[in-house]
Order: C-alpha cells, then structure tokens, then sequence
C-alpha cells in the first residue's frame, strides 16, 4: 500500500527526525503493507511549532471562510472514498461494506455536519450587560484509537477547525495509513499550512510527547481507560484542558413489552459488527426471567449467522486479549452457547462471534472492556433490578432500552448513568452528543456540544 515515509508538518510532507518505522499488518492475513516513521519529540515539538504559528491567522478567519475550507475537505473525502474504504479494510481488517458504510460514510457525514455548524454557530451572544466572545481554546493535541480510524480524526479535527484552532494528530500504530490518506485530503481542501499537522508514531513516545507539550492547550483523548487517565493527570498537572472518551460496557436493557426477536437480533448485530470493536456496543443484554431463554436461543441463532460474515479484530494482541476474555468466562461459570475461545481460521486475527448466558453481574466479562464480538446475557427479576445490573460498571457511555412503548422506554433510559441510549434500535445521530457519565470519560464530541469542547468564553462587560 502506497504510504509517505515523513510527516506531514506546517504543509508540507517532511523527513522525520529520527529512522525508527513501524510496520502496517493487514490483520486478515497477518501480511506487511507498508511502513510509516516512529515519530520522536522532535518530530511531535516541530508540528506543535507549525499548530502554534499558524493559529492567530486561522482564529481569526472568518467562520464563512473556515465552514468553506471544511466543506472543500468533506469533497475530498467524498471523492476518494473508495480508495478510503479499501485502506480502512487493509489495516483494520473490516469487510469493505462495512469500510464504505460506516468508516467512510459517518466521517463524510461528522465533516458536513461540522462545515454548517462552523457557518452558522452563534460565535459571541449577549448576557445582560455583557456581550460573550466564544473564541478557539488554541493548539489541539488531537491522539486517536484505530477501530473507527477515519471516523476518530474528524470528529475531532473537523470541529477543531471550525472552532477556529489548530491541530497536531496522533494517530493509532495499527491504522496510520488512513490518518495520511486525512492529511492528504487537508492539503487537497486547501487547509492553510501548520492548520492541521500528523505525527504517525508510539503512543508511549509520540503520543506522551505530545500530551505533555507546553504549546498544546488542550489534549482531545480517545482510547483505553489506562491511557486517559495518565493523560489526564499529565494535562490536570499542566492546567491544561482535557477530553477523555474512554471504555465502554453498555447496557441493552430488554422490558417484558419489547418485541423481543427484534431488540434481540438488533442487538447481535449490535455487538458484532465491527468485530465488537466499539467502545458504544451494548455488550450486555439485560433480558427479564420469563424471556430469557427464548433471548437466548435467538442470540445464539443470530450469532452463528454472523460467522462467516465478521472481520478479524485488529491485531495478535487484542485476539490474544479476547481469547483470555472467552477463556476467564468460561473459567467463572458463564455458559458458552455461541462461539468460544478457538481462534476459527488458521491465518488472520479472527475470533468466533460469541454468546454467554448465564452471566452474572459480578463476573469479568460482564464488569471489563472486551473489545471483541463477544455478547453477555443476564438476567433480571424486575425493572430495580434491570437497572441495578445496568448501572452497575463502572463506565456509563451508552446503552439501548426496549419496551412496547417508547414511553415506557424512554422513562427507564432516563435512570440509567449513562451518555446516549438508543430507544427500541434508534438510529446513530451524528449530531447528538456522545460521551460518558462516570469512568467513560469527560467531555463530548459530535454536534454543537463537541464544537463548544474546542471554545474558551471571554465575557466584556458595557
Ligand atoms: P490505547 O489507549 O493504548 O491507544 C489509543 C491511542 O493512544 C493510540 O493512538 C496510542 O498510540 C495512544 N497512546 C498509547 N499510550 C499512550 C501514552 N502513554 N501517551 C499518549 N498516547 C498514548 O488503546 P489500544 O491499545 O489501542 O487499545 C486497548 C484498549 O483500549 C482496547 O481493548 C479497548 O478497551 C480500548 N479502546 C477504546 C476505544 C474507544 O473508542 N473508547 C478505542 C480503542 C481502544
């Protein structure tokens, strides 16, 4: 696969500093595709350089101009889909239909919804006797995970942009490709130079860099729980701002009155697609005694048919990590009834979809971040108990409620600790704020509350 051997610092692509490379591993095959450089601090001190010279000239373009230059790159992303879609695919593994959907389609989608925000957001409003300027917080320090790589940049970088700062990217090592194909498609919008800048690199060396640099105003996280909460005492010592979206392990609470064939293989659908790399997958279903073995029976169904039809995960590792997951399961008394911890094919980092019943509340793979296509069936008694189980981890990003009624739905969602909760299989919205309650994270991204994340108030006072 075709990739730049620098970075792409100040508008220009650049040698970087050092020659350490990382290799790009296709997970279907377990082939290299190509190698991209380890970024240094160096490298990572020469895009903040760029980020902060450039930002007093793009704060204060006008937002016409900036919702232009926004529009100009959705085109772009538009017009190379295809080649987006298939490098997607190369480095994460995902089948095409689901690259061109989902991993190209939501990121065009985020991008014009932020190119109109940026033309139409009230950038200053009046209070009393004040009139209140909602001016760009200043360099972003932007740090992204690989399982929505297209999809994690822009719904950082594009209201970044149209907030007015600048931004220095660290991509995931497992998919750098599509953050160069991104840089490209910015060069290609006529983003002016040092706007937008990528650093491909480690996380412990490129990306700590960059979290700890002086000249970032604010560091934009998405990734694992470990990892946000150094970044966020690296920038909480440094009074600098922070954005945490962090692990998930939602809810996909089942009411007695739901259609339950529906809420079940929706659910499945849920949990397996992109192999179950999805930090907003509702990777416990919570369903009521009297259905519960009907539930099960459906999910294990409804999951065998996705056998063929599912990607690898992303890497050795997370295969690996999964497996133990399935194993620990199985170990504190979870009953397999779909899948297991057998990898199904020779070549690649396949796991088989899996379904546990029997799950209780305390166990492993009901408490932790799997990060695989792996579904856990509980049980509940009554509704207090539905949603003792349902608020009973420690994250709280999303979650979904099914009931005959939406009423009925949406008066149990409203008692969940959590972010977003989809009412019987509402649709993704890519206006509406996403981020979590508790452990899941701090701040929101998406719509206009991810564009108020980038802003900073300056009140004047008549
Ligand atoms: P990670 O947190 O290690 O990586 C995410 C990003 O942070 C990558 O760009 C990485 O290079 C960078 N990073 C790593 N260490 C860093 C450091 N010390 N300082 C600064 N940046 C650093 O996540 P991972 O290893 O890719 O995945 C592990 C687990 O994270 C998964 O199993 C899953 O539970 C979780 N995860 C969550 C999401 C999400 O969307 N919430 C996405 C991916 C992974």
């Amino acid at each position: 696969m075709k990739a730049h051997d620098g970075m792409y610092i100040d508008g220009e692509w650049r040698p970087a500093a050092g020659t350490d490379a990382i290799a790009v591993v296709n997970p279907a095959d377990e082939q290299v595709i190509a190698h991209v450089p380890a970024g240094t601090a160096d490298d990572v001190d020469a895009a903040v350089r760029a980020a902060r010279g450039a930002l007093p000239a793009w704060a204060a373009t006008p937002p016409a101009e900036r919702a232009a230059r926004i529009t100009a790159l959705r085109d772009v992303l538009v017009a190379r889909k295809d080649e987006i879609a298939e490098t997607v695919t190369a480095e994460l593994g995902s089948p095409l239909k689901l690259s061109q959907a989902v991993h190209v389609g939501a990121p065009i989608a985020v991008a014009g919804s932020y190119a109109e925000l940026a033309a139409s957001y009230a950038f200053e409003e009046k209070v009393g006797n004040s009139t209140v300027h909602l001016e760009p917080v200043g360099v972003v320090g932007a740090i992204t995970p690989w399982n929505y790589p297209l999809h994690q940049i822009v719904a950082k970088v594009a209201p970044a942009l149209a907030a007015g700062c600048t931004v220095v990217l660290k991509p995931a090592e497992d998919t750098p490709l599509t953050a160069q194909l991104f840089a490209e498609a910015v060069h290609e919008a006529g983003v002016p130079a040092g706007v937008f800048n990528l650093v491909t690199g480690l996380g412990p060396v490129a990306g700590q860099a960059l979290a700890g640099h002086d000249g970032v105003d604010l560091v934009s996280f998405t990734g694992s729980t470990a990892v946000g909460r150094q970044i966020g005492a690296t920038a909480g010592a440094a009074v600098k701002r922070v954005a945490l979206e962090l692990g998930g392990k939602s809810a996909n609470v089942i009411l007695p009155s739901a259609d339950l064939a529906k809420a079940v293989n929706v659910g499945v659908a849920n949990v397996m697609s992109n192999s179950g790399q999805t930090c907003s997958a509702w990777t416990r279903m919570l369903v009521h005694d009297s259905q519960y073995d009907e539930a099960v029976a459906l999910a294990a169904e409804a999951a065998a048919k996705y056998g063929e039809r599912i990607g690898p995960v992303v890497n050795a590792k997370q295969q690996q990590r999964v497996r133990s997951y399935i194993e620990k399961g199985v170990a504190e008394g979870a009953r397999l009834v779909a899948g297991g911890p057998e990898a199904p094919r020779d070549q690649g980092y396949f796991v088989s979809p899996t379904v546990f019943a029997d799950v209780t509340p305390e166990m492993t793979i009901a408490q932790e971040e799997i990060f695989g296509p792996v579904l856990s069936i509980l049980r509940y008694e009554d509704e207090s108990d539905a949603l003792r189980i349902a608020n009973g981890t420690v994250y709280g990003l999303a979650g979904a409620v099914w009931a005959g009624e939406a009423t009925e739905a949406v008066a149990f969602a409203r008692r969940l600790d959590t972010g977003q909760v989809d009412i019987n299989g509402g649709r993704f919205n890519p206006l509406a704020p996403f981020g979590g309650y508790k452990q899941s994270g701090v701040g929101r991204e998406l719509g206009s509350h991810g564009l108020s994340e980038y802003l900073q108030t300056k009140s004047l006072q008549f």
